[in-house]
């Protein structure tokens, strides 16, 4: 298939790129660059600077390139910072969603494959989460999130758009040649990594009073790689299905406490921390029950364990402690 994608220079969209490459699609990338790193793009695959604020530059891609499905990663994904500022979430994230749609009936795309996300779960009935749990959108982010699912449940209805939306848990790992690398950095696993390598005090560890054993909060760390080969599968699975939602993790749940302690293991390093207060928009409890890829497109994750995920972060982490700017890998 000819697959655009949407922050393919990011960290789960630069992976989800190497793998459709592998899978034998054709492969265009959009991406403005304000958080993602040209380097990080597979070099077979063909590059756009642009930004979906301009929905002539989308219109001007989807002429040239002809992409009959879209993968959209572009987004702003922070749950702190929607809480901060929520108009650039329920704003941006959702009018660039909308460009993108429009554009993409407009030009007969005929599947799209969202990343949506866990914080649509904010005040769960069952844990492991699984598909038949009600949305709660526990942040703006969330919000947005559920907005476009929205959006593509009614392009769906009215011009025959079909879509998947895969919910991720937490994104965690590095492939061999992709890594995590955020300016500013704001996710425990690079973080904690940040003061194995000495670049970093200690970690603040935020909120000891959560409803968990160790207080902590708990979420099911899912590898990109992982994550990547369940978009491939989706994608695929479009010619036999109209419309999919997935929720995506290992069905284990980490409390912050046990990700710092798994890092000091990996890493030899003690790495201090420090409790501090809790953030905004945080649930307790986020643990993925994901059965209903397994069972429907045989989605079979191959890091189900915390410490293969964070040494595979580790060593991408070490051989480039300063990311990207490091080499063009
Ligand atoms: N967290 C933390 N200290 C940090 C960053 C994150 O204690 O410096 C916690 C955060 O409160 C959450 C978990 O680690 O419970 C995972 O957060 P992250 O930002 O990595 O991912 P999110 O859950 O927001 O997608």
């Amino acid at each position: 298939m000819r697959v655009l994608v949407t922050g393919g220079a990011g960290y789960i969209g630069s992976v989800a790129v190497d793998s459709l490459l592998a899978d034998g699609h054709e492969v265009a990338v959009f991406d403005n660059l304000y958080m993602g790193h040209k380097v990080a793009v597979n070099e077979q695959a063909a590059f756009v600077e642009g930004d979906l604020a301009n929905k002539s530059e989308v219109d001007a891609l989807m002429k040239e390139f002809r992409p009959d499905s879209i993968m959209h990663f572009a987004a702003y994904s922070l749950v702190g910072e929607s809480v901060e500022n929520p108009f650039k979430y329920l704003g941006d994230n959702v009018s660039n969603g909308l460009n993108l749609l429009q554009s993409a009936v407009e030009h007969g795309v005929e599947r799209f494959i969202l990343s949506s996300t866990a914080n649509l779960f904010d005040d769960p009935e069952t844990i492991p989460i699984s598909e038949s749990e009600r949305l709660v959108p526990g942040s703006p982010y969330g919000e947005s999130k559920y907005f476009i699912e929205r959006i593509l449940h009614w392009m769906h209805r009215t011009k025959g758009l079909r879509y998947a939306a895969l919910r991720y848990f937490n994104a965690a790992g590095c492939s061999e040649v992709r890594g995590e690398d955020h300016d500013p950095e704001t996710h425990l696993i690079p973080l904690i990594l940040q003061v194995a390598l000495g670049q970093r005090e200690k970690i603040m560890m935020f909120g000891d009073d959560y409803d968990t054993p160790d207080g902590t909060c708990v979420r099911d760390y899912i590898h990109v790689e992982d994550l990547a080969q369940a978009h491939v599968l989706a994608l695929n699975a479009l010619t036999d299905h109209e419309v999919l939602h997935y929720n995506l993790g290992n069905g284990n749940g980490f409390s912050v406490k046990e990700v710092v302690e798994t890092v000091r293991e990996v890493t030899g390093h003690p790495v201090p921390a420090e409790v501090a207060p809790r953030r905004e928009g945080d649930p307790g409890v986020l643990i993925a029950d994901s059965t209903r890829i397994r069972e429907e497109l045989g989605w079979d994750p191959k890091y189900p364990d915390l410490k293969s995920i964070i040494e595979s972060a580790w060593k991408w982490h070490s051989a480039h402690p300063h990311g990207y700017g490091d080499s063009a890998t």
